[in-house]
């Protein structure tokens, strides 16, 4: 193709007329004038012989000014200019390659000093004996800044999906739910144990813990619709091997242009920790409760005790108080001297007993529980010796055959003691004391259950625990302090044991003792 110069303001004429007039050169010329890239035709040296309007709106230089001046001086940078303009001659004088048709992208210079960046496609045809260049230059600055942006952008994002600590997965949607994952992050794969490839393919909702499903079923729905921005909530996710994963997690839709919901994206944070500190605090919250209220009995026990204390202790200090007064007050001073200190030395002794028992009581709380095996049978029978020894009345103790427990020997024969003491003691007058002892082995746990059953007075169902309070007595016919179940109750439950009484079947006590196993 040849071209000529511009002329006049017809647009046909602009283009110079056709060497040979054809019309099919003409609308060659013509579409060349309308093309929205700028076109180019080179001499075999490299000068323009000829650009269209949209090479001179690009450049800035018009056609005349451009004709005859090497295009390496009009548009390519300066530190290009060398290479282009020798790779050009090269390539007349047959020394490189024909050039291809395909684009290359170059920076290009414009007569205003301003650089942008064009799309270049070149060719080249003999005439007159040498090669011809022509080129399509097409101005791809904006596109180019777009497409670096876009993939800034997509970088950025890639970045952030990589790199989250938090666990990310991209899913399909449809049919009202979450389908399979597309694409999953690092954490995602940490977090849940499986590989990121493990990952792609699997069904969403098969992350999700069977018991949490239905949340996902009840929102998803309202979610693609469109009725909710995003989903969040605390939910278990499933890892690979089956153990269970706390996550916060955070649903939010991917829509196109229509609307129409394509992808989910979901970030799940894992969580499982400050559940677990939570429940501990739960725990905490709830053993710190239950301290308090043992407290608050402890404290209430001690004030109960402390009455106690004072009202038994009171009593025979007044005695004595009193009989001492009358001893100093009495003008005749045998007969009345001797009742007064008789009951002095009652009053004395009775607080000795009482002082002695609350020592013994407070003992049984602090002493060390130095455990041995101890043959319940032995002791027993040492303890019915002692007790024939101060009755005044025969005592008759019967016994099956009674185990070894792992006790601490003192204290627990405190506890016999004052049992077996307590069976004889209170029966009706005139009634011989009769106590049987026997022993129980639970199959299930191998606890032993001993069980002291006498023929005494018996106690009334609602006492048969009050009598296990210090200083509680039911009644004052029989000597005692009542700090003897007291001091039972508190050795038995520091072995781990339980006491307690019920009716015996033919009127009386039967005492229990359960011993844990060791
Ligand atoms: P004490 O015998 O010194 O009074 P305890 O603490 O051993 O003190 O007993 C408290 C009270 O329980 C007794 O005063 C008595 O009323 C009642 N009790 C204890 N054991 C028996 C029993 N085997 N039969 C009837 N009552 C009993």
């Amino acid at each position: 193709m040849a071209v000529g110069r511009r002329e006049g303001a017809d647009p046909d004429a602009a283009a110079g007329p056709a060497p040979d007039a054809l019309p099919r050169d003409r609308l060659l010329l013509a579409a060349m004038q309308t093309s929205p890239d700028a076109f180019v035709v080179l001499d075999h040296e490299d000068r323009v012989e000829w650009w269209n309007r949209a090479a001179e709106r690009l450049f800035g230089w018009t056609l005349d000014e451009a004709v005859g001046r090497y295009l390496t001086d009009l548009v390519v940078p300066e530190q290009y200019r060398t290479a282009h303009h020798e790779g050009l001659l090269r390539r007349a004088s047959g020394g490189e390659p024909r050039l291809g048709a395909a684009p290359v992208q170059v920076e290009a210079v414009c007569r205003d000093g301003s650089r942008i960046l064009v799309e270049l496609s070149v060719g080249e045809l003999e005439w007159d004996g040498g090669p011809r260049f022509h080129a399509f230059i097409r101005d791809v600055t904006d596109r180019e800044a777009a497409r670096s942006a876009l993939e800034l952008s997509e970088n950025r994002s890639r970045m952030v999906f990589e790199n989250a600590p938090v666990g990310m997965l991209l899913t399909e949607v449809g049919d009202g739910a979450f389908g399979r994952v597309i694409s999953a992050n690092p954490a995602a794969a940490r977090m849940l144990g499986w590989t990121r490839d493990e990952l792609r393919g699997r069904a969403y909702g098969d992350l999700t813990h069977h018991d949490d499903r239905h949340l996902d079923r009840r929102m998803v729905p309202l979610l693609l619709a469109g009725e909710l921005d995003k989903l969040e909530y605390e939910k278990r996710c499933v890892g690979r091997d089956g153990r269970e994963v706390w996550v916060a997690s955070s649903a939010t839709v991917v829509r196109d242009l229509d609307g129409s919901p394509i992808h989910s994206i979901h970030q799940l944070m894992d969580i499982s920790e400050r559940r677990s500190a939570a429940q501990q605090l739960v725990r905490l919250n709830e053993e710190l409760r239950q301290a308090n209220e043992g407290l608050a009995a402890a404290n209430a026990e001690l004030d109960g005790f402390t009455a106690a204390v004072a009202h038994d202790l009171k009593n025979p200090l007044m005695a004595i108080l009193m009989h001492a007064h009358l001893l100093a007050e009495s003008e005749d001073g045998r007969a009345v001297g001797r009742r007064a200190a008789d009951a002095i030395t009652r009053g004395a002794t009775r607080m000795n007993s009482l002082i002695e028992g609350l020592l013994l009581y407070a003992r049984a709380e602090g002493a060390e529980l130095d455990r041995t095996s101890v043959d319940v049978d032995t002791m027993v029978c040492d303890i019915v010796r002692e007790l024939s020894v101060v009755a005044d009345r025969p005592v008759r103790v019967t016994r099956e055959e009674l185990p070894s427990l792992s006790v601490e020997p003192v204290l627990f024969r405190q506890v016999v003691a004052n049992v077996l003491g307590n069976g004889v003691k209170y029966v009706a007058p005139g009634v011989a004391p009769r106590v049987h002892v026997s022993a129980h082995k639970d199959p299930v746990t191998d606890d032993w259950t001993l069980r002291f059953a006498d023929n005494g007075i018996g106690i009334a169902p609602e006492s048969r625990e009050r009598v296990f309070d210090v200083f509680h007595r039911e009644t004052t016919d029989y000597p005692g302090t009542g700090i003897g179940l007291a001091i039972c109750r508190r050795v038995v439950e520091r072995h781990g044991g339980k006491i307690w009484i019920e009716p015996g079947p033919d009127g009386g006590s039967v005492v229990h003792v359960r011993m844990p196993c060791e």
